[in-house]
């Protein structure tokens, strides 16, 4: 008797290279069919036939620019009306390593309309479906500079940060419901990021740059261990949760009816 079961389709933003790549061969690997979206075809087209052929898995390919919203609505549709999905993989994104004020606001502007708005939008649109079938999983690839916001372009690690507030409010708002929620923090990794991002790879120190694949390996080790936020470089666990219970301590003083004492300015 065959027991084992279909996880269903993975969409993956972000899938033509890098990260995303990987993902899809080892969510393909594990068994799911894939629905892959970026806007290079040609890449998509290659990375699914060569995923076709290794696995058998169905490999669909849509092309979107993620950052207009005309193509995040096909992306939503698709979300809301493929009951095949069972995960989104919300990976697509780009960074900056430029310092805030000789960066262009435009361009400012369009790395949050990609890393937060369509992240943001992709997520409102497969949630629903995922709370009434009682399971679905969402992972929403942030980055260290979510804690770290001056490593970086400063409006990178903005977005970043949003997406991890967000990945930990969907955790306390679905986890009940039974979707799986994770947020993965990549420290530096080798992929074609860093030359848009206008910074070589090859001029860090060697010690901070994972491969694309132990990353997503971790990350996916991470999720069958059920962590919601993974930070794939972090030897000791304990540490993330010393920084969470750090913050969760200043919840009693967050907001009283009169300022702090030390203000000087209680009536
Ligand atoms: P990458 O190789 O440059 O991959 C980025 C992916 O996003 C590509 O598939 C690209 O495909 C897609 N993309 C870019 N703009 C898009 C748009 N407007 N619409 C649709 N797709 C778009 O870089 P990566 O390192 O794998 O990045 C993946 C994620 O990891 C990003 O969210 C990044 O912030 C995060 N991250 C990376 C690092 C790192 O060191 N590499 C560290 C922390 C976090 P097309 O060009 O074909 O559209």
């Amino acid at each position: 008797m065959n027991t084992t079961t279909h996880p269903g389709t993975a969409l993956i933003t972000g899938a033509s290279s890098g990260i995303g790549a990987i993902y899809a061969d080892r969510l393909a690997r594990r068994g799911y069919d894939l629905i892959l979206v970026a806007r290079n075809r040609q890449r998509l087209e290659t990375l699914a036939r060569g995923i076709t052929d290794k696995t058998g898995r169905s490999v669909e390919i849509v092309t979107a620019d993620l950052g207009q919203p005309a193509d995040v609505q096909r992306i939503e549709a698709l979300l809301r009306s493929d009951a095949s999905i069972t995960m989104l993989v919300n990976n697509a994104g780009v960074g900056g390593a430029a310092p805030l004020l000789q960066s262009d606001v435009d361009k400012m502007q369009a790395m949050i309309e990609l890393n937060v708005t369509a992240l943001t939008r992709l997520t409102y649109a497969v949630a629903p479906a995922f709370v009434a079938r009682g399971h679905g999983t969402i992972i929403n690839i942030a980055s260290i500079v979510a804690v770290a916001p001056t490593l970086l372009n400063g409006v990178y690690g903005a977005s970043k940060a949003f997406v991890l507030a967000f990945t930990q409010t969907l955790q306390h708002e679905l986890a009940d419901k039974g979707v799986r929620v994770q947020a993965v923090l990549p420290g530096a990794t080798r992929t074609e990021f860093w030359d848009i991002a206008g910074h070589s790879v090859d001029n860090l120190p060697q010690a901070w740059v994972m491969s694309g694949d132990d990353l997503v390996d971790a990350a996916l080790a991470g999720l069958d261990k059920g962590e919601v936020i993974t930070l794939p470089s972090l030897p000791d666990a304990a540490d993330w949760h010393a920084f969470e219970s750090a913050r969760a301590a200043l919840g009693p003083n967050l907001s009283h009816d009169r300022p702090a004492a030390r203000f000087g300015v209680a009536r």
